[in-house]
């Protein structure tokens, strides 16, 4: 970061402006918005800056400028309108050491003022330090349609009430009191009929020390999506901000993690492919022992929790020792594979069949029921299939299918070092190693319709050549 963001005091301080057209009256009404003392330094003023002054809303200071004129400033602003007095008055300003924003002066800024989302006491500061404008105002425009306008009274509201809640409830009641005003209906409720009756029930509920919410809260299963951390869904992201723990696997973004509390904390269970370093049953009994004790706990687990992710062993493990647990979905590792290559898992008249599978069979006596699936219009869509690329080969030989199948390998979906490979299955082996293509990948298998020689070319993924280019990362 090149700048820090920081939300400075400021009340008993005082902003000097130095300016009196209308640059300086846009920053004036920023700094209107705070409880700071706005001293305006200029000759003159336009008739906006002198209502203010009129009304005493401002302090307009006409005269010689020293640095003395900024002294103790908390902030000041260069706003005249004139390009050679404003480098003038930055230079007078730096004497007095107080920190300098200088409009259209990114160079001579000390500080620059972000775009703010103001529902007073909540605030949001967004910034891009100068690199993007418009992505600034499209995440502002978001933002705003996200934070219903009379979320500042609640939290104005809470605010007020926390010294009654500190009083009569512990850390973790006060936990659950505010989870339930701000993640319950009773947030739509104010937004619709303002402070009064959420008052009251706040209080009522404080009085009699019961927070709706019983026994140990649910465990939350959670998918965290296949890659980059804006593919975890929103409800997955409120539960990681709920968490007293978190229990992650090897393949969960990192990005994903700081989603969570800071004071959360974040144990890894991972298991690498083949070497079982944190055998099932010891996470199981760590999930519940952590729900017994009470905490809020989260298994965050990549892609969906219910794709071969073995939540339905830990949701077992949790039941049979009495809690409850919640799926919180997830983007999984196909979806974010087909995403990736601009394609679709099903197109209607094309690829009405969609199977999601294993490379690794439990029973490795047993054929594996996805070669029953291949088809033209079907996709097989092969998890943990890299390592048993060569059983995946065997197979489809022994089914006599292997140069009847295409396969379109994705590495690393929606990661930055994603890899895309294509491929024959005949050279499915050999390819992956001359390519070093490694896990974690899906493997779309196709069948190629003979009949069909044009669509025989182009059975790669995917299957419309007009796709542009939409995948990111290395094509092998
Ligand atoms: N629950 C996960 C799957 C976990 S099993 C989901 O729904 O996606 C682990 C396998 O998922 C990996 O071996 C790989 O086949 C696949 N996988 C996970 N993340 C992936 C990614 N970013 N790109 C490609 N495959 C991925």
């Amino acid at each position: 970061m090149r700048t820090f963001p920081m939300f400075l005091t400021m009340s008993g301080r005082s902003v000097v402006i130095a300016g009196g057209g209308e640059q300086a009256a846009q920053k004036c009404r920023l700094m209107l918005k705070t409880e700071a003392r706005i001293v305006v330094l200029a000759d003159a003023l336009d008739v906006e800056l002198q209502s203010l002054a009129d009304t005493g809303r401002i302090i307009w200071q006409r005269g010689a400028i020293s640095p003395a004129s900024f002294e103790h400033a908390a902030l000041v602003f260069i706003a005249t309108g004139c390009p050679g007095l404003d480098v003038c008055l930055h230079m007078l300003a730096k004497a007095a050491g107080v920190v300098v924003n200088v409009v259209d002066r990114p160079d001579l800024c000390d500080a620059i003022t972000p775009s703010i989302i103001d529902r007073d006491p909540v605030v949001v500061a967004i910034g891009t330090e100068g690199t993007a404008p418009v992505l600034a105002r499209q995440i502002k425009t978001r933002l705003e349609e996200m934070l219903e306008p009379r979320l500042g009274d609640l939290a104005a509201l809470a605010g007020r009430l926390r010294g009654f809640a500190a009083r009569r409830l512990g850390p973790r009641e006060r936990r659950d009191l505010w989870a339930w005003v701000f993640n319950g209906p009773l947030r739509a409720q104010h937004n619709l009929e303002g402070d009064e009756p959420i008052a009251t029930a706040i209080k009522a509920a404080i009085t009699a020390g019961q927070i709706p919410q019983s026994g140990p809260a649910p465990v939350a299963l959670v998918g965290a999506g296949p890659g980059s951390s804006d593919l975890i869904t929103l409800r997955g992201v409120q539960r990681l901000q709920e968490a007293d723990v978190i229990f992650y696997d090897r393949l969960v973004d990192p990005g994903v993690l700081e989603l969570a509390r800071r004071d959360a904390e974040r144990i890894y269970v991972g298991k690498a492919p083949g070497c079982h370093s944190w055998p099932q049953d010891r996470i199981n009994a760590l999930i519940v022992s952590a729900a017994l004790r009470g905490q809020r706990v989260v298994r965050l687990k990549c892609g969906d929790p219910g794709v071969f992710a073995r939540g339905a062993e830990e949701a077992e493990a949790l039941s049979a020792a009495g809690l409850t647990y919640e799926i919180v979905p997830g983007v999984t590792a196909a979806s974010g594979a087909a995403a990736a290559l601009g394609g679709f898992l099903t197109e209607r008249g094309k690829t009405d069949t969609l199977v999601l599978t294993t490379g690794r069979k439990v029973d490795a006596h047993m054929p594996p029921d996805w070669v029953q699936h291949l088809s033209t219009r079907s996709h097989v869509a092969v998890y943990m299939g890299v390592q048993t690329a060569g059983q995946i080969v065997d197979v489809l030989s022994n089914a006599g299918l292997l140069d009847h199948v295409h396969v379109t390998a994705v590495a690393n979906a929606q990661r930055a070092d994603q890899k895309v490979l294509d491929c024959p299955a005949r050279d499915l082996v050999a390819r992956i190693a001359a390519k070093g293509l490694t896990s974690p990948a899906i493997l779309f298998l196709r069948q190629i319709d003979t009949t069909n020689a044009s669509t025989a070319l182009r059975a790669g993924w995917p299957s419309r050549p007009s796709f542009g280019k939409p995948c990111k990362g290395q094509n092998l």
